[in-house]
């Protein structure tokens, strides 16, 4: 079945071409970018599995004509990867926010429409650019099905005291304030494959899973359910990030507005995207490599931002630890943790009082691919998992298609 994985943006198209024969057994066809829509150039990145990728400029006025260039390319005799659009069996789509109304991928129909432009109100940035999505798909497919996936969707398991605000009732009635957590699709699928490698049953488990990217999460996962996430009503709740702040005394926001005269949109944009690595180093990067570049030639804030970093987390773990009492996996992934092998060791180095005890030799050069890197003796079982959120979109898409021609 060929399924074709949409995440859109509000100024681009990200995508995947997967042939999927069955949950194990899949190839990736191509994949690619499309940036900057309804910008005076848009650039396309295409990179077809086996041929050359190529890289294009045009200018693409909405998604609408976005989908339209992407799909082109898929069918291009020269770089593209199927014959034509009537290969496309399915399409499946990352919805970064889906409330209470979603706790599994569900196919889109006019009800699920609703709901995720209902969901717009606590995801204004992403939401409605993934029903712009949807929108393109329906025009330049109209008999295709699909299916969307929600990055809240794992979280509906946490319990209501975990989930809950000590703010006043009325406005989770009113507004639906409460925690949703995000990166629901990464937790999932690496506290899958982590149980697998390590050889933990799933149905009788307590897994602490560590997305660390651009945007970070940690996940405490019992029995293969969610019971804490750190991520909340959005994903600037928790841990220091690439540009969010991450928790902070709330007081800071009238307090931080008041004096530098900033509207709630302003104090917003300020809390998103100029704090955490890039706010901390005053505008210097918002990126990992940069920072560890800067420690080792060093630099005195750089050191500050990564134990930060390393703090955050272990605080998180820790927290987590305590909620399940115990745990027996915990899982690195994404682009921070799967390349930054100092991180996992000192992260891990601070639940040495539980008997975790990381192999320093294979967590040194494990990249790339799924790696236990505790020692054998080591109480806690220690993993790094390449995230792909893709591969779990394809899988459920595939799943409801089949039950859709059943
Ligand atoms: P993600 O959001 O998962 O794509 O992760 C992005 C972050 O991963 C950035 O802060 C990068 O600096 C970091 N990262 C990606 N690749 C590497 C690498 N090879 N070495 C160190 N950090 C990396």
């Amino acid at each position: 079945m060929i399924i074709l994985v949409i995440n859109c943006g509000s100024s681009s198209i990200k995508y995947q071409v997967l042939d999927m024969k069955n949950d194990n057994e899949y190839s990736l066809l191509a994949k690619g970018i499309l940036e900057r829509i309804a910008m005076p150039m848009s650039k396309l990145t295409h990179k077809p599995t086996g041929k050359t990728p190529v890289v294009m400029e045009m200018p693409v006025a909405d998604h609408k004509i976005g989908m339209r260039i992407v799909l082109d390319a898929l069918v291009n005799p020269e770089y593209g990867v199927i014959s034509s659009f009537s290969d496309i069996d399915a399409v499946g789509h990352r919805i970064v926010q889906g409330a209470e109304y979603f706790d599994k991928s569900v196919l889109v129909d006019d009800e699920v429409i609703r709901k995720i432009t209902v969901c717009c109100d606590f995801a204004p940035l992403h939401n409605p650019a993934h029903l712009l999505g949807i929108e393109a798909v329906s025009n330049v497919l109209p008999d295709v099905p699909q299916a969307v996936t929600f990055d809240t969707a794992f979280h509906q398991t946490m319990a209501p005291e975990v989930y809950m605000y000590a703010l006043p009732y009325q406005y989770y009635k009113k507004y639906g304030v409460r925690r949703y957590g995000a990166h629901g699709t990464s937790h999932q699928y690496v506290s899958q494959r982590g149980a697998a490698l390590a050889g933990i049953p799933l149905d009788n488990s307590r897994i602490i899973t560590c997305h660390i990217g651009n945007g970070s999460s940690v996940t405490a996962i019992r029995n293969g359910k969610v019971v804490d996430t750190s991520m909340g009503f959005t994903p600037l709740e928790g841990m220091i990030m690439g540009t969010r702040c991450g928790s902070i005394d709330a007081s800071l926001v009238p307090y931080l507005m008041k004096k530098e005269n900033k509207t709630p949109d302003e104090m917003t944009a300020l809390m998103n995207k100029e704090s955490g690595f890039l706010g901390m180093s005053e505008g210097v990067t918002s990126d990992c490599r940069d920072l560890v570049d800067r420690r080792e030639a060093g630099d005195e804030r750089a050191r500050l931002i990564l134990a930060k970093l390393v703090l955050d987390i272990t605080k998180l773990v820790g927290s987590y630890v305590a909620e399940m009492n115990g745990v027996d996996l915990i899982v690195f992934t994404a682009g921070i943790a799967e390349n930054n092998p100092w991180l996992r060791r000192d992260v891990s180095a601070n639940f040495a009082y539980l008997g975790a005890k990381i192999d320093e030799e294979v967590n040194a050069v494990a990249r790339g691919s799924e790696t236990i890197i505790s020692t054998p003796d080591s109480k806690v079982k220690i993993a790094m998992i390449p995230t792909d959120e893709e591969l779990v979109i394809a899988r459920d898409t595939m799943h409801l298609v089949e039950d859709l021609r059943k």
